[in-house]
């Protein structure tokens, strides 16, 4: 099972991604997880990241790239995973693209968590309090959104051109989202 999810800052991707991939028994990789350890590690990948992330701007696509194609060479991503915040961009959705069809698999869905900007905004704010996150700052938050509606919110209309796009709504309580996204991934296999 290779699955991506979709949906802007703050939709809630990273809760899902984690019970969908437990369900499937597949990794569930997050590029903004790899970012913010490698930053946390001081690693040189966290420092060339850093800087964009703290501008809510995006990590440059060759580095990105690279990383998630190390990641999906892991052995426990071998028989599946689900991509949490990749593809962004049209360059990583043609990289995604090749990496897959280099194994001779295919991408079985894109889901994409639907959301009002305004609501998650808030949440956003509310998250910056709890948790601290460097880049949930009001002024970065509005931007990673204007970012992903330039960039990548053109690329639902590719997924749904190829007939593997899967829109689920995104508001409401955590376990329903997730019944709601099962339910819409129902006619895909198990494993
Ligand atoms: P958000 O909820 O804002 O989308 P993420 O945790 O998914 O947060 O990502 C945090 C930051 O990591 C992004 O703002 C961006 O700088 C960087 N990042 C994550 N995924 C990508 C990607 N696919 N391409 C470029 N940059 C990325």
């Amino acid at each position: 099972m290779r699955l991506i999810l979709m949906g802007p800052p703050g939709a809630g991707k990273g809760t899902q991604a984690t019970f969908v991939a437990q369900h499937y028994s597949i990794p569930a990789i997050s590029t903004g997880d790899i970012f913010r350890a490698n930053v946390s590690e001081g690693t040189p990948l966290g420092k060339e990241a850093q800087r964009y992330m703290d501008a809510g701007e995006y990590v440059p696509d060759d580095v990105t790239n690279k990383m998630v194609r190390n990641r999906i060479d892991e052995p426990d991503a071998e028989g599946g995973f689900l991509l949490d915040g990749y593809p962004r961009t049209v360059a990583q959705v043609e990289e995604l693209d090749g990496m897959i069809a280099h194994t001779g698999h295919r991408l079985d869905a894109a889901i994409v968590l639907t959301v009002d900007e305004e609501e998650i905004v808030q949440r956003l704010l509310q998250r910056a309090q709890t948790d601290g996150r460097a880049d949930d700052t009001e002024e970065v938050i509005r931007r990673r959104q204007e970012v992903y509606a330039e960039q990548t919110a053109p690329l639902i209309e590719t997924y749904r051109e190829r007939g593997i796009l899967r829109e689920v709504d995104g508001l409401g309580e955590v376990e329903e989202i997730t019944r709601r996204i099962f339910a819409a991934l129902d006619d895909l296999p198990e494993s």
